[in-house]
């Protein structure tokens, strides 16, 4: 939720997340300024028609379906074709266009000053040099503020590493900047 309060105030101009869980949607974040890189587990997708079709559900899409096996068991209601899930497991290459969101990334990274990195590993995202614009010299990179409660392969090149919980991090962050935590509603 502090999250969607900072982007609403342009503070934050985008999100990338590996969560599947699709909270940062709930929270109300626009789908233009979120990139769920490894899928969002409450949309499957209809790949045959053109643009892709999306369903929004309010359940798991994902029961049925697994590494390399992507089917949800449903049909689209338009053109009959299988659905599939949008999540990207280890191992696979992310192909859809939303929710992944590439692009929108990709361009927010170009374009960042500051990257705040709240409790990944990062041991997959490190993977990812557009990301972190690798191909810039390192005084031209985003800087990095990392809070996590481990060691993780990026602390070498962060100005400032946190080791708090995000949740302690991100209120000390609003009660400084003067901004409430808005509510999460259902
Ligand atoms: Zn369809």
């Amino acid at each position: 939720m502090s999250i969607a309060c900072l982007h609403e105030q342009k503070l934050v101009q985008h999100v990338v997340s590996q969560n599947c869980d699709g909270l940062h949607l709930r929270s109300g974040l626009p789908r233009t300024a979120i990139s769920e890189l490894h899928g969002n587990m409450y949309i499957e997708v209809c790949t045959s028609c053109i643009p892709n079709r999306e369903y929004v559900r309010v359940f798991d899409v994902t029961e049925r379906t697994a590494l390399h096996r992507h089917q949800t068991g449903r049909t689209c209601h338009k053109c009959g074709a299988q659905l599939r899930d949008t999540i990207v497991h280890f191992g696979e290459r992310g192909t859809l266009g939303q929710p992944l969101n590439w692009e929108a990334a990709t361009e927010a990274a170009s374009k960042a000053d500051t990257i705040l990195c709240l409790g990944s590993s990062l041991k997959v995202l490190k993977k990812y040099p557009r990301l972190w614009c690798m191909t810039k010299p390192p005084s031209r990179r985003p800087k990095l503020y990392i809070v996590n409660l481990q060691w993780t392969p990026k602390d070498d090149w962060a100005a400032l590493k946190l080791h708090g919980k995000c949740d302690d991090v991100m209120q000390l962050l609003m009660d400084e900047l003067g901004l409430e935590i808005p509510l999460y509603n259902r």
